[in-house]
């Protein structure tokens, strides 16, 4: 058996995971990280490909190398094909977006952190944690190319994605760490790469056409004018999809798709939920889909997951300097800039996608028909927007049949507006966070009671 010793061990070679390592090294600390494919394999990840914000990444692996991975930087707006009402809508998407080759932009967030001096051990299946008998995570015991390694660390950054495995292992149980966590808070998701012969006309749009259940979208981001990145999802509290079967039937239908050829095929679950109300706990920090820091109405994570890598790391870099890793209170700061920077604006806009689960989908096409479309792209990424009367009454007029729906819309959008206040305040220390959860939680039942839905937490 070996024993490896780091200041941070962090698990998972993705984006979160390699923004920590990278910022960690950048200071000089030693830092491992721990991925269970292969070299080549790394990366290499199930992903829409729409990047978001793609002009804002953290310094530890800058914009400038990255930029290789960037295919198509020339999309600006969303197509929202509405089949029940006949409808295409145009939609801009405020801030620089690019379509990626994921796996080369894989490639180069390795190749970023590995510059910084992070070290990379591939091939290696993390199956346990290690606490101490105060309860403070001390290490990781993995599967290295077929043996058995330990990992001794002063801290251990959870960066393994949706549903990891270590928070399964780890018993959280004095501490403030999320365990709030279910299956039904997901979206299981799959998508293909697809080759056309000609180019697509939309090779400028990021086109979306809702399931035929509400809590489910397809996707078609064009990767380049001939390359596509063709996907769909459902919310795992809804009955499953034959998510495989159910986007072979739409390519079909679609002309452009005639001749196509599938290159490549991934699945995976991501989490459409709010974040963690806490990601640590003594001697461990989730960061990334680990966390829930994914925008819950778009599923868009890559920048949550880059950001929360940094700050997390700044916090372990502060709390080792400190000696305070086994400390919660001396992590905490990490929670509080996760929250300021994009958490509160994520938790309000899942109570729109708590909203969706409890209404007809078809009643919910006719709404978004009828509502402008630059309010639309505000409420999918800001989480809130302000409709004027007029605007209000043309939309009532033209959703005649849907009224009672609008009324719980403003209703549910004057409760998301409570909640992001709410986050807004989220505790600067560990002492408010209890006072702050149980009001966060009856701003909740408020919600739940508006929308009819079924509890989500
Ligand atoms: C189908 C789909 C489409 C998506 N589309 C988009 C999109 O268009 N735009 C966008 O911004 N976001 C999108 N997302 C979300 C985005 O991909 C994630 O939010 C982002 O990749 C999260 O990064 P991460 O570093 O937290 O986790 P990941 O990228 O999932 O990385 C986790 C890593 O941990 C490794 N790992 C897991 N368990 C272990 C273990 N036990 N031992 C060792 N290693 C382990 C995994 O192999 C993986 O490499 C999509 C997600 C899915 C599933």
């Amino acid at each position: 058996m070996t024993t490896h010793q780091y200041d941070v061990a962090v698990v998972g070679a993705g984006t979160s995971g390699c923004y920590a390592a990278a910022t960690l090294a950048d200071a000089g600390r030693s830092v491992v990280v721990i991925e269970r494919k292969d070299a080549e394999e790394a990366g290499h990840i199930a992903c829409g490909d729409a990047l978001k914000g793609a002009s804002d990444f953290p310094d530890a692996i800058p914009k400038s190398q990255l930029e290789s991975a960037f295919t198509n930087t020339g999309v600006d707006h969303g197509r929202f094909e509405i089949p029940q009402e006949d409808t295409v809508l145009e939609i801009p998407v405020p801030g620089e977006l690019a379509v990626i080759d994921r796996w080369e932009y894989g490639r180069c967030l390795i190749g970023g952190a590995n510059d910084a001096g992070a070290q990379f051990h591939y091939d290696t299946v993390v199956k346990d944690v290690k606490q101490a008998d105060d309860g403070t995570v001390t290490g990781l015991s993995a599967i290295r190319k077929g043996d058995p390694a330990e990992y001794e660390a002063d801290i251990v950054i959870d960066a393994a994605g949706a549903l990891s495995l270590l928070q399964d292992k780890v018993t959280f149980e004095d501490s403030t760490f999320d365990t709030n966590v279910r299956y039904s808070q997901f979206c299981s998701a799959y998508r293909e790469i697809v080759e056309v012969d000609e180019p697509v006309e939309w090779d400028d749009a990021l086109v979306f056409k809702p399931t035929e259940r509400s809590a489910g979208y397809l996707w078609y981001f064009p990767r380049t004018d001939t390359e596509i990145n063709a996907g769909l999802g459902f919310q795992m509290n809804e009955e499953p999809m034959e998510l495989v079967d159910d986007l072979k039937a739409d390519l079909r239908q679609r002309e452009e798709f005639a001749d196509a050829e599938v290159t490549d095929k991934l699945g995976a679950a991501l989490p459409t939920r709010r974040p963690y109300d806490s990601a640590v706990a003594p001697g461990y920090m989730a960061v990334g889909d680990a966390a829930g820091h994914v925008n819950p109405t778009t599923g868009g994570g890559i920048a949550g997951a880059a950001y929360a890598g940094q700050y997390a790391a700044e916090q372990a870099l502060e709390a080792i300097e400190d000696g305070r890793t086994d400390d919660e209170s001396a992590l905490w700061e990490y929670n509080v800039n996760v929250m300021d920077h994009f958490g509160a604006r994520y938790a309000a806009l899942d109570v729109y996608n708590i909203f969706t689960t409890a209404y007809d989908v078809d009643d919910l096409m006719a709404l978004l028909a009828a509502i402008p479309g630059e309010k639309l792209a505000e409420a999918l990424y800001g989480g809130s927007t302000s409709v004027g009367l007029g605007l209000k009454i043309r939309a009532a007029i033209k959703t005649f049949g849907h009224w009672g729906t609008i009324r719980d819309l403003y209703q549910t959008k004057k409760a998301a507006d409570r909640l992001l206040a709410h986050y807004e305040s989220y505790p600067s220390d560990r002492d408010g966070f209890e006072a702050w959860q149980r009001e966060r939680d009856s701003i909740m039942d408020g919600i739940y009671e508006i929308t009819g839905a079924d509890a989500k937490y």
